[in-house]
C-alpha cells in the first residue's frame, strides 16, 4: 500500500528555497556595496571641496592683505596690485567696496560700477570669508570671498571665482571607478551566491531524498554527506536514527514472528486434544486428563498473550515470569502426551527415559516449549517406522535433556546453521511440514537465557540428538 504524507512538498519547493538564500545574499551585499559606493563618492567629493575651499580663501585672503595696503581702492591701484600675484591669474576676480559696488572685475568689462548682491560678497561685506561649490557632471564651479578689513575698517571685498573640469575629471573618473568595482563585486557575489545556494541545496536534496527512502521502510540506508559543518552533524544524527530504527524494526520482526509461532503450538495441542477426543472412544478418566490438558494448554496461551501484552507495553521486566525449581519429568510426560497424536500419524514411535530427573531452575513454559520443539522435529524429520527418544540425565552439576531420533538426520554444512532464524535444511520438505524456521532459533534463545547450553549431533541419514544441559538444584540443599 502506498503511502501518502501529508507533508510531502512538491520539488519546486526546494528550488524556492534556493532563490530565497541567493536573493538575500544578494540584497544584503548590493547593500552594503551601495553604501560603500554612496561613502566612498561623497568622501572624494568633500575632500575635493575642503582642498578648493582652502585653495580660493587662499588666494581672496592674500588679495585682500594686498588691497588693504592701498591708500584707497581705485580701479588702478587695485588692478596693478592683483596683476602681481601670479596665483590670482587663474581666476576671475570682482573687487567691490564696502557697498557693494563693483571697483575692478579681472574678466567681465561689464561689471564695474554696478552694485552686486551676490551672498558670497554679501557674507564677506559682513566680515566673514564665504566660500561655495558646485559640481556637476564633471564641472567643479567654486566661489570665495574675503572681506578687505584694515584696521577695524572694513573696506570692501575680494572675490574670486573658478571653473575646473580637470580636478572635476578627476571625481568623475574616481567615481566611475569605485562603481566599476561596485558592479563586478556584485556580479562575483551573484556568482558566488548561486554557486554556494546550489551546492547547499544539493546537500539539503540529498538529504530530503534520504528522509523519503527512510519513510518508505528502507531502514538500512544510510546518508553520505561531505564536508563538516551543521549538515554533516545532521546526517550524522540521520544516520544514527536510521540505526536505531533499524535495530528496533529488526526487534519487531523478530519479536512477532516469535510471538506467533509460540503461539501456535498451545493452538495445536488444543486443536489436537479436543479433536482426539471427538474422534476416540474414551474412557472417563482418559476424557477427564485430555481436559486437564486443554485448560492447561488455554492457561498457557493467556500467560502468552499477557507476556505480549506487557512488552508491547514496554515493560520487559513484569512480562518475564521468574524461573523455579522444578522436575523436568512432567513437563516431558505432558509433551508426548501432546504430541502423540502427531507421532501416531507420522508413525513415529515415543520412546522416554526418565530415571535421572533432577530438579533444575528453569522457567516451566520455557522447558516445556525447548521440549515440544525438539520432539515436535524429531517427529516431522523421522521416517516411517522411526523412533523419537526423549532421556532425562544428571550430570556433575546439571540436569541433562536429550531429544534424538532416527529421522532424515542434518547434513554436517547445515549443522552449524540450524539455529539460524528462518533457516531450513530441506526447503520443499519443511515447508510441506509447515516449518517456518524459527523453531530452534527460538529453543536456543530459551536455552541460553535460562543459564543452559546446547549441543547437536547428527548423521546424515541416520538421525539427530539434540543435548541440552541446564544448572542442576537439589531442592533439599536448597531447603536446608
Ligand atoms: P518451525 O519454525 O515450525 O519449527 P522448522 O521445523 O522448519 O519450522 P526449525 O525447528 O528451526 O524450523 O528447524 C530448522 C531446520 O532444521 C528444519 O527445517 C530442518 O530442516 C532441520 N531440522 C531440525 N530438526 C531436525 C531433526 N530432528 N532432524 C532433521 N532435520 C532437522
Ligand atoms: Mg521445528
Amino acid at each position: 500500500m502506498a503511502i501518502i504524507s501529508k507533508n510531502k512538498k512538491a520539488p519546486w519547493r526546494y528550488g524556492r528555497t534556493q532563490i530565497r538564500y541567493a536573493v538575500t545574499y544578494i540584497f544584503i551585499t548590493f547593500t552594503v556595496l551601495a553604501f560603500l559606493n554612496i561613502y566612498c563618492s561623497s568622501t572624494c567629493k568633500r575632500l575635493f571641496r575642503d582642498n578648493k575651499e582652502a585653495a580660493m580663501l587662499d588666494k581672496t585672503g592674500l588679495a585682500a592683505e594686498e588691497l588693504r595696503k592701498l591708500e584707497a581702492l581705485t580701479p588702478a591701484d587695485v588692478s596693478a596690485t592683483l596683476e602681481r600675484i601670479s596665483s590670482l591669474r587663474s581666476v576671475h576676480i570682482v573687487v567691490t567696496d564696502v557697498d557693494g559696488t563693483v571697483i575692478f572685475a579681472s574678466h567681465d568689462s561689464t561689471l564695474p560700477g554696478q552694485t552686486l548682491t551676490w551672498p558670497q560678497i554679501t557674507q564677506a561685506l559682513n566680515g566673514i570669508d564665504a566660500f561655495d561649490w558646485d559640481y556637476d557632471s564633471g564641472i567643479m564651479h567654486s566661489q570665495a570671498a574675503s572681506p578687505i578689513i584694515d584696521g577695524w575698517r572694513l573696506r570692501g571685498c575680494v572675490y574670486a571665482s573658478e571653473t575646473d573640469s580637470g580636478q572635476g575629471a578627476l571625481v568623475a573618473s574616481i567615481q566611475r571607478t569605485i562603481l566599476t568595482v561596485t558592479i563586478l563585486l556584485e556580479l562575483v557575489v551573484i556568482l558566488f551566491s548561486g554557486l554556494f545556494t546550489h551546492f547547499f541545496s544539493a546537500r539539503l536534496d540529498k538529504i530530503m531524498a534520504s528522509m523519503r527512502i527512510l519513510r518508505d521502510g528502507n531502514y538500512t540506508h544510510r546518508l553520505e554527506l561531505s564536508g563538516h559543518d551543521e549538515l554533516t552533524v545532521l546526517a550524522d544524527e540521520f544516520n544514527d536514527l536510521t540505526e536505531r530504527l533499524n535495530i528496533s524494526e529488526n526487534k519487531r520482526r523478530q519479536f512477532v514472528s516469535d510471538a506467533s509461532h509460540e503461539l501456535k503450538t498451545p493452538l495445536a495441542s488444543i486443536k489436537l486434544l479436543s479433536d482426539s477426543i471427538l474422534q476416540n472412544d474414551m474412557d472417563i478418566d482418559t476424557i477427564r486428563e485430555f481436559v486437564a490438558d486443554i485448560g492447561d494448554e488455554a492457561e498457557r496461551l493467556n500467560r502468552m498473550s499477557e507476556k505480549l501484552l506487557s512488552l508491547t507495553k514496554g515493560e520487559p521486566d513484569s512480562a518475564i515470569e521468574p524461573p523455579s525449581i522444578i522436575p523436568m519429568t512432567p513437563t516431558v510426560e505432558r509433551v508426548v502426551r501432546m504430541l502423540s497424536h502427531l507421532a501416531k500419524s507420522g508413525d513415529v514411535d515415543i520412546h522416554t527415559d526418565l530415571q535421572q530427573d533432577c530438579p533444575i531452575l528453569i522457567r516451566e513454559d520455557d522447558l516445556y516449549q525447548i521440549t515440544y520443539n525438539l520432539a515436535e522435529n524429531g517427529i516431522k524429520y523421522n521416517v516411517p517406522g522411526g523412533k523419537l527418544t526423549i532421556a532425562l540425565g544428571r550430570g556433575e552439576d546439571c540436569g541433562i535433556l536429550t531429544v534424538s531420533d532416527t529421522g532424515t538426520g542434518i547434513p554436517e554444512d547445515s549443522l552449524s546453521h540450524i539455529f539460524e532464524r528462518f533457516y531450513r535444511v530441506d526447503k520443499a520438505r519443511s515447508r510441506a511440514s509447515g516449518g517456518s524456521g524459527l523453531g530452534l532459533a527460538i529453543v536456543k534463545n530459551m536455552v541460553e537465557r535460562n543459564q543452559g547450553t546446547i549441543q547437536v549431533t547428527s548423521t546424515f541419514g541416520m538421525g539427530t540428538t539434540f543435548t541440552m544441559e541446564f544448572p542442576a538444584f537439589d531442592i533439599e540443599e536448597e531447603d536446608e
